[in-house]
């Protein structure tokens, strides 16, 4: 096959056809990179063989024996169909069952001598002499045939990695495919400079990859672990400080404040300012008063109000005589923050317009607001007649170009990537890079941001505006499902409109009906609009959608054609429904606590009394008790803390949006790691800031930078 390269596609793998490829891309792996660093989420410990005799109930163990006889039937549940064998060493004979994978029969024939590794289950004893013991079996053991006893076992008898699986491939697909990779890898430079490596006592990049997936020990695995945790957590403090040097010798436009301007923007707002929306906006224009460009995330909850502090931003930089960008996720959260400007500052004369996929618009001042072609505004925005330029992604298209962009706001960033980020920094005016903020809701704790956002600077919104009505929130056994329901039609009837939030879109085909109990949208949207409410209009909304389908059906719900929506949590971001009053949370514990605080976010915008119920079928104290806390909360940061402190940073932020594997979010709390990486990096880069000495690790950030998708 010749050797592999950790850039080559995973198609290299002589066995990985088309089938696998798509396959493993629903797992995000492309490369013999992406499948080597798709990390176990945990290991068995197969490592020790016993002998069938010594078995006990709810042991977890290797046996080698050989399949007496094997048989399918189909049970009595609808679509299961078990597959039984029996198989013996010279100790006894035990029954292993399997479900849904018939073609086991045609691997263990009669006769073959396998390796078995699984869980023991059942209650009888397993008698020492031959027969067959009713009570105890290997349930869904893992088998492997043995045809030659000098190959090294990959399922059985050693410690086995368990892989986050996609459907169609398990984690013993996964197993053989990295066992080919492995074998047949280039040796891989080592990006972390050695003196650290040794200092630190950490495995090289080469022994750490091998036993991360195949650990001899389960030590092994630690130190492995370990190492990816500290590599994760030094080339995020390296990037961090490279932007930092990067842009502290960049220049930018000053942006003087205008305080007269700037107070009688605010003095005309229908609202005074909360103090932390003022200490923000002062914090912005101090810094965009300045010659190095600003880069600050100003981060707030839901509804507390970033976008007015960005708008008097945007308005005093171009009464400075410059242009801003104002991007956002979404054509809806586009238009939403376009009239909210103007209804805000509907007398701004110097040029706003719309620019999405689908829409465009320019304002010039009363009266003058016209639809008008993408390309006639992207004219304007080239001619510098459109001041402040509100979009999505269209802002960032080759063919937009601002002559003079001193200030470039995005919205909900956790939806761009660096790259997008760098794109519209080219938009460069005269080499000048425009100055940066960002706005997220995600409630990060304070220790957390600085070391994730490092390279920003922070401004926090810790307050809610003092009108807002408080948002009743209650945790919703099953016994009162029923009574939920009929209250949710009496709303709906008064004119209200509810979100129903599940955990997962689908229920996983492999798994028996009877073990499934997480609640999926496509069957809880069939079961609402079918079962309980046949009479109103139901319709759900999933990350599955195309981007089309879900702003439709969003625009829909706005517009109040849909009374419910059922989704997953793509409706986290900012939208604004001010009718909806209801928001009913499926599956509520298996949800972050910050994130549940953002779903709720989502109602008790409007004038509307609104609820939040959150429902869980589990019967734990403790997570009853997690739930209690946000009844109580005062804000989302609060509760960030607390859920930082029960369940680790990896489970509030989820790996997707921040792109660090889970062990480096785990890192993430150990302040003593994180003191030391940044001393590590400090002292790396003040030798050689170019890291001219470490090409492997220049080559390594890259690929980090690109993999980030935090805010
Ligand atoms: P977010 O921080 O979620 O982006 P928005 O900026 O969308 O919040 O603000 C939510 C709503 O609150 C908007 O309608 C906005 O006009 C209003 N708002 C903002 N600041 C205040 C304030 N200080 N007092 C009252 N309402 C405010
Ligand atoms: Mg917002």
């Amino acid at each position: 096959m010749g050797l592999i390269k950790l850039d080559d596609p995973v198609s290299r793998i002589k066995s990985v056809g088309d089938r696998w490829t798509t396959k493993l891309k629903n797992l995000g792996i492309e490369t013999i990179r992406d499948l080597l660093y798709h990390f176990p989420v945990r290991y068995e410990d197969f490592s020790e063989m016993y002998k069938i005799g010594d078995l006990i109930p709810r042991q977890e163990a290797t046996i080698q024996g050989i399949v007496e006889e094997i048989d399918s039937r189909r049970s009595w549940k609808r679509n299961l169909l078990i597959t039984e064998a029996t198989i013996s060493d010279d100790s006894g004979s035990i029954r292993a069952v399997w479900f849904n994978q018939p073609y086991i029969k045609t691997i263990l024939r009669p006769g073959t001598l396998a390796n078995f590794s699984g869980r023991v289950s059942g209650s009888g004893e397993i008698p020492r002499t031959d027969g067959v013991n009713a009570g105890g079996y290997l349930s869904n053991p893992t088998y492997e045939p043995i045809r030659n006893e000098e190959v090294a076992t990959k399922h059985t008898a050693r410690i086995v990695p368990v892989y986050p699986e996609t459907k169609g491939l398990t984690s013993k697909g996964l197993r053989n495919m990295v066992t080919i990779a492995l074998e047949n890898l280039v040796k891989i430079p080592e990006p972390i400079p050695l003196p650290i490596l040794n200092g630190e006592n950490l495995p090289g990049i080469n022994q750490a990859i091998q036993n991360i997936h195949f650990p001899p020990k389960l030590d092994d695995a630690t130190d492995a672990k370990r190492r990816f945790a500290f590599e994760n957590l030094f080339l995020l403090q390296v990037y961090n400080l490279k932007q930092k040097i990067h842009l502290a010798r960049s220049a930018s436009i000053d942006l003087p404040t205008d305080l007269p301007y700037v107070k009688s923007l605010v003095d005309r707002l229908p609202f005074p300012l909360t103090f932390s929306q003022k200490k923000s906006l002062w914090e912005i224009l101090k810094d965009t008063g300045k010659k190095t460009p600003m880069n600050r995330l100003l981060q707030g909850d839901v509804g507390s109000g970033k976008t007015v502090v960005a708008a008097i931003a945007a308005l005093n930089a171009v009464k400075a005589g410059h242009q801003v960008a104002f991007m956002a996720p979404t054509s809806i959260l586009a238009a939403q923050h376009y009239n909210t400007f103007l209804r805000l500052f509907g007398d701004f004369t110097g040029g706003v317009a719309l620019v999405t996929s689908g829409e465009s618009e320019v304002f010039y001042g009363h009266d003058l607001t016209s639809k008008v072609s993408k390309q006639q505004v992207i004219g304007e925005i080239k001619r510098n007649k459109i001041k402040i330029a509100i979009g999505t992604h269209a802002l960032i298209q080759k063919e937009v170009n601002f002559p003079d962009v001193a200030l470039v706001i995005v919205d909900e960033q956790h939806r761009f990537g660096v790259k997008q980020r760098d794109e519209l920094l080219k938009n460069k005016s005269a080499g000048l890079v425009p100055h940066f903020l960002s706005m997220s809701a995600t409630p990060i704790p304070r220790t957390l941001s600085l070391t994730l956002f490092g390279d920003l600077d922070l401004s926090v919104i810790s307050e809610m505006p003092k009108n807002r009505k408080k948002i009743i929130t209650k945790v919703v056994t099953p016994e009162e499902r029923k009574n939920t329901y009929a209250f949710i039609r009496d709303e709906i009837k008064s004119g209200r409109q509810t979100f129903v939030i599940c955990p997962r879109i689908d229920k996983p085909d492999e798994t028996p009906d009877i073990l499934w109990q997480v609640k999926a949208v496509k069957e809880e949207y069939r079961k609402l609009s079918q079962d309980i409410f046949p009479d109103l209009k139901t319709a759900m909304l999933h990350g599955k959608m195309k981007m089309n389908e879900k702003e439709k059906t969003m625009k829909d719900f706005l517009d109040r054609k849909i009374d419910i929506l059922v989704s997953t949590s793509v409706i986290e971001v900012g939208i604004d429904v001010p009718n909806a009053s209801i928001i009913m949370i499926e599956g509520a514990d298996r949800f972050g606590l910050a994130q549940l605080y953002q779903f709720r976010g989502r109602v008790g915008r409007g004038e509307h009394q609104s609820y939040c119920f959150l429902l869980t079928d589990s019967e734990s104290k403790k997570a009853n008790q997690r739930l209690k806390t946000i009844e109580k909360a005062k804000s989302g940061f609060e509760l960030a803390e607390y859920d930082l402190k029960m369940r680790g940073p990896g489970e509030f932020l989820g790996q997707s949006q921040t792109g660090m594997p889970d062990l480096a979010m785990k890192a993430l709390q150990n302040p003593d790691l994180i003191k030391r990486t940044r001393e590590l990096a400090f002292e790396t880069l003040k030798e050689d800031v170019h890291l001219k000495k470490y090409p492997a690790l220049r080559v390594r950030l890259s690929l980090f930078e690109k993999n980030i998708h935090w805010e």
